[in-house]
């Protein structure tokens, strides 16, 4: 259930919400294919995008292949998605005002976002999921109401109708940490790979670098929404697609010998 989207007082679920974004683009002369990318070759005035099934051309390309990230696939995790298991700091850590919740994860996002979280929550623990980097430890100290659980493995998140916590192994004792909320936060992008070879340049978090015309590295190639690690909200996304639709349009009626 989306709660921020402008225009929508009472809510709209995100499968709605996007059943009427595909619509309305239907009925203004989208061609929707479906299919995973597994290649495509951008560094050329045409470009080719390729599914296991076929081979598109195109004058322009715009990248929005958002970000997923790696997913724990422990017990509790699918069934307590949304009902406290979240990826998305940002988007559901303003709920847990108050309450405690622990950060499961790796890398520069996973610190700042703890880091967030402590403005919010009572208490936040840090699982990390790799050894700790001398630096983040420093940088999560800092913070009173971050608690860095070393060496602790999640083995099951506990639950029925809303997560209640986690149990966890720590060397050989096995121990329950009650906890409202949990956010997995890694680095891992599947589709980087393809964008990579793509000759797509990006930071050192995986985000498509762009300029403030959500231009990529290359010349007619665009990206919009999560993959560019902007603000990660339906509505930004949403505006960031618009620009670049229009500047992709631009670019291709300048060239007309294309
Ligand atoms: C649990 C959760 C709750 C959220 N709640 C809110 C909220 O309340 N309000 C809000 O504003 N935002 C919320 N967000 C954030 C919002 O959903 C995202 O910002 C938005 O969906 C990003 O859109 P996108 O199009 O950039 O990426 P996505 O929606 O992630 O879409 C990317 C698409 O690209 C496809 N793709 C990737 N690689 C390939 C490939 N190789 N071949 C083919 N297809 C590929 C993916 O399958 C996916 O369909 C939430 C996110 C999560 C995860």
């Amino acid at each position: 259930m989306i709660h921020n989207y402008p225009g929508f007082p009472d809510n709209i679920s995100g499968k709605e919400l996007l059943e009427r974004i595909r619509t309305q683009a239907l009925k203004m002369g989208a061609e929707i294919r479906k299919g995973d990318i597994i290649s495509m070759m951008l560094n050329m005035p045409i470009k080719t995008v390729t599914t296991k099934r076929e081979t598109i051309t195109a004058k322009a390309v715009i990248l929005a292949s958002g970000i997923r990230r790696e997913i724990l696939n422990i017990p509790g995790e699918g069934k307590l998605l949304g009902l406290g298991v979240s990826y998305c700091v940002i988007c559901d850590g303003p709920l847990y005002k108050g309450r405690k919740v622990t950060v499961i994860g790796y890398g520069e996002d996973a610190i700042s976002d703890t880091i967030f979280l402590s403005g919010i929550a009572r208490e936040v623990y840090f699982t990390p999921l790799k050894p700790l980097p001398t630096e983040h430890i420093e940088k999560l100290k800092a913070h009173s109401r971050v608690k860095i659980l070393y060496e602790a493995k999640v083995k099951k998140i506990i639950g029925d109708k809303h997560v209640q916590g986690v149990e966890a192994l720590r060397g050989e004792e096995s121990e329950i940490i009650d906890v409202d909320g949990i956010f997995v936060v890694t680095e891992e992008t599947p589709t980087l790979k393809i964008l990579k070879a793509a000759g797509i340049k990006v930071d050192n978090r995986g985000c498509i670098k762009v300029n403030l015309k959500q231009e990529t590295n290359i010349e007619g190639v665009y990206a919009a929404g999560d993959c560019t690690c902007g603000e990660m909200q339906a509505i930004t996304v949403v505006g960031q697609g618009v620009l670049v639709a229009i500047n992709a349009v631009a670019y291709i009626r300048s060239k007309p010998h294309l």
